[in-house]
Formats: C-alpha cells, structure tokens, sequence
C-alpha cells in the first residue's frame, strides 16, 4: 500500500519545468472547474496542481515524477463526465489533455484518423464530414474530448446501429502510471493476437494508463438520412412499440425516447417548440425520435412507409416526418440539450445510466417512477430506446442537500437492485467513477469485482493514476477517503 505524498513546492516547480508556467497551476491558482465534473452533488475536491500537457513526452515526464514521489494523478478530458470520474478525489495533480488537441491526419485508403486524445467530439466530426467521412459515435456532450470518450467508452444516439466508442477505436498510444510509454492496436481490421489491451483501456476511465493518441476509424458518410417523430399517448406505449420497429428492418440509426415534460421544458429552454403537443387531436405523452438512412430517396421512402405502418400499429398517434434540414437540426439541438435543461432548472441533481433488456424498459421505467413517489423525489427520463439505455434524473429545488442524497440513495438501492433483478448493467455509457463503485460491485459480484481489482494492480500498483474510482480503494494517506 502507498502512502500518497502531498506535492511540495520543490516537486511542484519540476512539475512546472516540465510544461513551462503558462500551463502550470498550482495551490491557490488552481482553478475551481478542476475540482469537479458535470454531477458535482458526488463533490468538490480541488487538486493541489493542474498540469496542462502538450506532448505524450511531457504526459511521462510528469508520470514519472509522481509515480517516483507517491503523488496521486487525475486525467482531465473536458470535464463534461457523469460519475466523477476526472475529480481528484484524493488530491494530488490534475493531467489536463485539453491542449492535446490536434487532429494529426487522415488515412483517406484505410478509412482512419489519427488524432490526439483532446480534440473535441464536435470538432472531430464536423473535420471528419468535410473529408466525406462519419465518425459514427455521437454521445449527447459534443464538447466532451474524444480521450475522455474512449475512456468512458461514450455511447450516444447512434449506437443502435453503428455500436459504441469502442468499436471505433483501432489504436492508441498510452503512457503508463510509471511514466512507460506503450502503443496498443495497428490500423488493422480484426485481430486475434492475444490479449486485447486496447479494449481493456478503452472504458478504463484513467485507471489504468493515459491516453496521448488514438486511431479512430471513420465510414463513408450516409448518403441520405430522414428523422421522424413518433407521438404516443404515454412512455409505456411509445417503449413497447420499439421491438416492433427493430424487427421491421429498417436498420435505424437511432431510436431514442422522451416524455412530454422534459420536451415541454426543453421547448421552453431554446424558445424553439419542435416536438408536436396535440397530434390529430390527442395530447402526446411521450414520444419515439427515430432516424433512418438510405442510399436514395426511394429507399428513405420505403423505410419510411414501412416504419409509418410498424409505430401506428402500435399506437403512435402519426409519423411525423422532420422534412428540412433546419428542423432537423433543430430537433436533435433540443434532444441533445435535454440535460442542460434540466440542470438549468434543477438545484439538486443525481442521475442513474442503467442499461436494461430493450424489452424491460417501459417496467424499468414505471418501476423508478413509483419508487420515486416513495421517496419524495421528482424523476426526469429520456434515453436510448433502442439500446435499452436509460438516463434518469432524480431532481430537487426544496429539499436539504443531505436529506436529497439521503431519498436518493434509497432510491437508487432499490432501482439499480431491480436493474440488477432484470439483467441489466449499472451504465450503458456513462461510467462508473467513485460515484458507482457500490452498485458496480453488487452488479458483478465478487470475483469479477476482484479480478477487476486485479487488473489494476497489475497496471497501477501504487495505485497512483486516478485513485478511488471504478474498482480502486484509495490507499492510506488519502485525505478525503
Ligand atoms: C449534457 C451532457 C450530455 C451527455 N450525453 C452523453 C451521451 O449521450 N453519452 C455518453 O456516453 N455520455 C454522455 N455524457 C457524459 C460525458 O460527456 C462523457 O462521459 C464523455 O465521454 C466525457 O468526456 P470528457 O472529455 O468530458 O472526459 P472527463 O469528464 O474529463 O473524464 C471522464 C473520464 O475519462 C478519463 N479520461 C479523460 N481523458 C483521458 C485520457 N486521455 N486518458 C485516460 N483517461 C482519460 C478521466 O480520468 C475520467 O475518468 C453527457 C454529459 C453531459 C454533460
């Protein structure tokens, strides 16, 4: 067990020397975005120095230096996570990978591009469309890095089709708690060459290395695509009519779902009301956005015609084609604000990011509503139907902050049991952090949860690089833990 040392100012100025003082912060210069990430109810912990890297040299020259000196490092993407994964819990440096990104080059033949770890998502993509390429992965935060993306393994609104972050990460090159460098993966298409180290980074969440490149594969860009909104009477309707689409052939690429009341406020939000309220004369409850992509017109038609058939048979009130780009864009602008509005109008927030049997959601769902009742806490929902990927929000604007944690912990027992009960996973996307460990656990159970700890010890045994989280116990000398 290491004894995490605190960062004198004799180990802060090496630190500087590293990175030069313009990407140095340290004791009272260190900003307070660092100290936490988009869920701040898991906490508020500042580091004692931020180190903003340039370089995979400069990211080893630090680790070396910490792993020497027993001082705890905390990777930094964006910032934009759900779980607490980038906070430093047990003090120490923040390893900021924002400046690490440039988007190196592309490889027109193999469909590839090799980028560094802190471009942004929403960069990457608009780059990779003006090449004629998609990078299919589409996580809600388009300002989320696509390091801290493959950490966490993002999901998004895409995955129905095209998969998960994972499955678009060819290769990377990796700076190891010790400060060892090492490259995982070629430009290849399959493998099955022995363990798969790369896959067991990607989603590691910074426990087990640091990511300073990647190799991203990238598809032909869709020719055509069309979004269209389907309106029921209520959540269960609108979820049970998802096995339906999926089996009629269609191939969507996404099937998200929604309630009335967070697109109420989300109309509200942008002063843009783009989902329909009163469809041939019935209020809408809730409501399926599917989109569908084709190589022609006729084929979207078809598609189309079919999916129209498929959801009134199962009780949508229309199909709603979103015709313009415009109002498509506006559409998915109000789909993938539906956080921020509910951050914006909510003092007190937790969310849970179960992932459960398409065919369980709609019991999912009614299950946590009432369970809520229970506990006096209000429940927002939307999420990826397609996937069976849930976000649920459990908000407050009047009660205490301690008596909130307090209902909501009971509630979440009682739900990520019940999510445990219908063999589903404690996150479809958003990770585990140090705000999951707990339900990880009981998900799992013990031996898997002991290998896991394994693993780590294996790569990390200071247990330095990103202490406490996933599967980790902060060793002695923690502060806070
Ligand atoms: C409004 C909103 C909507 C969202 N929608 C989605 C969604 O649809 N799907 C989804 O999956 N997530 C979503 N998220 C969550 C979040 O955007 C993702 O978890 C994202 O992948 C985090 O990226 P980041 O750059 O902000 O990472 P951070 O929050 O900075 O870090 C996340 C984790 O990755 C690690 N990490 C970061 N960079 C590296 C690196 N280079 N090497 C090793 N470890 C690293 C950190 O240590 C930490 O454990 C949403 C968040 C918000 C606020």
């Amino acid at each position: 067990m290491t004894a995490y040392k605190k960062l004198t100012p004799e180990l802060a100025r090496e630190l500087e020397a590293i990175v030069g003082p313009g990407r140095f912060q340290f004791g009272e210069k260190v900003k307070d975005e660092y100290g936490h990430d988009e869920m701040p109810i898991y906490g508020r912990h500042l580091p004692e120095a931020v180190v903003l890297a340039e370089t995979t040299e400069e990211v080893s020259e630090v680790m070396r230096l910490c792993w020497a000196n027993d001082v705890p490092v905390t990777v930094r993407g964006a910032g934009t996570g759900l779980v607490g994964g980038c906070v430093p819990i047990c003090g120490g440096v923040v390893l900021s990978t924002a400046r690490m990104n440039k988007i190196l080059r592309y490889d027109m033949k193999n469909l590839v591009v090799h980028t560094q770890p802190g471009v942004l998502l929403c960069d990457l993509a608009a780059d990779a469309l003006a090449h004629g390429l998609m990078y299919p992965p589409d996580p809600g935060e388009k300002t989320a890095t696509v390091g801290g993306n493959v950490s966490t393994n993002a999901g998004g609104m895409r995955a129905v089709k095209y998969g998960v972050t994972r499955d678009y990460v060819l290769a990377m090159t990796v700076v190891l708690p010790d400060g060892r460098v090492m490259k995982l993966g070629k430009t290849v298409c399959k493998t099955s060459s022995g363990y798969s180290l790369l896959h067991l980074m990607i989603g590691s969440e910074g426990t087990l290395g640091i990511i300073t490149e990647l190799t991203l594969k990238l598809i032909p860009k869709p020719l055509r695509d069309v979004s269209l909104i389907l309106p029921f009477a209520n959540i269960a309707e609108a979820i049970a009519s998802v096995p339906a689409i999926k089996l009629a052939n269609l191939d969507p690429q996404s099937i998200e779902f929604m309630e009335r009341d967070i697109v109420d406020s989300s109309a509200a939000f942008t002063g843009s009301p783009v989902f329909p309220t009163v469809v041939n004369g019935r209020e809408a409850g809730a409501y399926i956005l599917v989109t569908l992509v084709g190589g022609s017109e006729e084929e979207l038609t078809l598609k189309m015609d079919r999916l129209g058939e498929v959801a009134e048979a199962a009780g949508a009130f229309d199909t709603l084609v979103v015709w313009t780009d415009n109002l498509k864009k506006d559409v998915w602008a109000a789909r993938s604000a539906f956080l921020t509005v509910i951050e914006a109008e909510t003092r007190l927030l937790d969310e849970m990011d179960v992932v459960v049997p398409v065919d369980r959601i709609a019991e999912f769902l009614v299950y946590t509503h009432d369970e809520a009742v229970k506990q006096g806490v209000y429940v927002r929902s939307f999420g990826h139907a397609g996937d069976g990927n849930l976000h649920i929000y459990c908000c407050s604007n009047d009660l205490e902050e301690d008596e909130f944690k307090r209902r909501v912990k009971k509630l979440m027992d009682a739900c990520y049991h019940k999510c445990t009960e219908f063999e589903g996973q404690v996150s479809g996307e958003h990770s585990i952090g140090h705000a999951k460990k707990d339900y990880l656990r009981e998900s799992v159970g013990e031996t898997a949860y002991e290998l896991m700890g394994a693993i780590k010890q294996v790569f990390d045994p200071k247990g330095i690089l990103n202490p406490g989280k996933v599967c980790h116990d902060p060793e002695r000398g923690c502060p806070t833990c």
